[in-house]
This record gives structure tokens, C-alpha cells and sequence, in this order.
């Protein structure tokens, strides 16, 4: 099963994704994700992206198609995946439909997280990540039993610097001019799926698990 999540950021792509993964057994890929260990890590490649990523804007196509295409080759991504923040510009999409076909395979669906922009802003705005083992919490609607700790491993929990208001409404911007269009680009593929995720998060939950079982 090969899956691509679409939609705005706080749409809940992430944290749908974590679950997903683990229930179908398949891998959760997430650009983002990798993007934060290397700058945690601090390669040249986290020094590269971090200020993009601060600001709220893409890194460029190359460095993640790049990214993805390492990740694609490795043994747990043979049982299928979640591509969870990638494509994310009708170019990087075309690469990946090239690459795929190389391998001799094609996406199954492109699942479109659909979510309005006040609920978007509080999400985001609330998100809270553990630093050590990325576990996402929102301080309202998900909180940790106790305030700033992971319940998980007990590490700290911070906020992105990209979940602050100005980036946020620059991420917001970036997703309407670069990334929207690929929603009409998958559909005219005949692989777009919309999903609910306005509505509470066990409800979408529910949605997409039985979407993944169709898909199965
Ligand atoms: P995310 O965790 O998916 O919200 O991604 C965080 C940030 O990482 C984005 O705002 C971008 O700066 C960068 N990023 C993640 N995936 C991509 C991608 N496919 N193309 C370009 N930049 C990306």
C-alpha cells in the first residue's frame, strides 16, 4: 500500500499517519521529520533546511526529492508507506510518479486531509512536540499528563519555531500558492481521495482506517 497524505498544515497528517502506520504495519515517511533530525543532528544538510524551514518556507525540490528517494530504498519501506509532507510541489510529484515507475511500482491513492483555516491556526498554534522521541501533543485538545513532559520517555516538550504566528501564516501561504494545485493534479490522475478532518480527530481516524482497508 502506498499512500500520499495531502492537505494544509494541521491538517493532522502527521498524527493520523503515526497510527495509521502502526495498525496497517507499513512505514510513515515524513519529510519533515527527517528534515528536524538532521538539523538536531546538525549535518550540512540540517544547516541547509533549517532556515528555510524556521520561516516557514520549502526547502528546495532537489534536497527533497533527494531526501525521499534514500528513504524509499530502504528494506521497511517494501511493505508499503505513508508519504507524509512529501509531494509538496507539482514538480516534486512528477519526480516521484518518475521514480516509482523506475521501481517498477505507482501510488495507490493520494488522501486529501481536508481542514478550514481557524481550525488549522489552533491546531498549530497549540502543537507541542516532544524533542526526544517526536510525539505530538496540542495543549488543549491532547495535552501530557503532566504540563511540558512527554508522557512517553519524559523528555521536554517544545514548540516548532515554525508553529509561531508569523510562520504559520507563511506556511499558510506557501501551501495555497505550491502545494494546493496538486490536489486537482492527483484528481485528474483519477487517485484523489478527500477526507474530513475538520471534525474530531477519532472521527477522521475512523475514515481513513477504513479506507486503508479497502486499499489492503
Ligand atoms: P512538516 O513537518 O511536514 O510541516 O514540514 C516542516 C517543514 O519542512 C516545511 O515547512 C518545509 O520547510 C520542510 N519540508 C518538509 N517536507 C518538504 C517537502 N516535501 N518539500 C519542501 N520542503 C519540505
Amino acid at each position: 500500500m502506498k499512500v500520499v497524505f495531502l492537505g494544509p498544515p494541521g491538517a493532522g497528517k502527521g498524527t493520523q499517519a503515526v497510527d495509521l502506520a502502526r495498525e496497517f504495519g507499513i512505514a510513515h515517511i515524513s519529510t519533515g521529520d527527517m528534515l528536524r533530525s538532521e538539523i538536531k543532528a546538525g549535518t550540512e544538510l540540517g544547516k541547509l533546511a533549517q532556515s528555510y524551514i524556521d520561516d516557514g518556507n520549502l526547502v528546495p525540490d532537489e534536497v527533497a526529492v533527494d531526501i525521499i528517494r534514500h528513504r524509499l530504498e530502504k528494506d521497511d519501506a517494501r511493505n508499503g508507506y505513508i508519504l507524509d509532507g512529501f509531494p509538496r510541489t507539482v514538480p516534486q510529484a512528477e519526480m516521484l510518479e518518475k521514480m516509482l515507475d523506475e521501481m517498477g511500482t505507482a501510488l495507490d491513492r493520494a488522501i486529501y486531509l481536508e481542514a478550514s483555516e481557524p481550525v488549522i491556526i489552533a491546531r498549530l498554534s497549540g502543537r507541542r512536540i516532544c524533542r526526544e522521541c517526536g510525539k505530538i501533543y496540542h495543549i488543549e485538545n491532547m495535552p501530557s499528563r503532566s504540563a511540558g513532559i512527554c508522557d512517553l520517555c519524559g523528555g521536554e516538550l517544545y514548540q516548532r519555531p515554525d508553529d509561531q504566528e508569523d510562520a504559520i501564516r507563511q506556511r499558510l501561504r506557501v501551501y495555497k500558492e505550491k502545494t494546493a494545485d496538486l490536489i486537482q493534479w492527483y484528481y485528474d490522475k483519477n487517485l484523489l481521495t478527500r477526507v474530513d478532518a475538520d471534525i474530531l480527530r477519532e472521527d477522521t481516524y475512523k475514515e481513513l482506517s477504513e479506507l486503508f482497508k479497502e486499499l489492503q
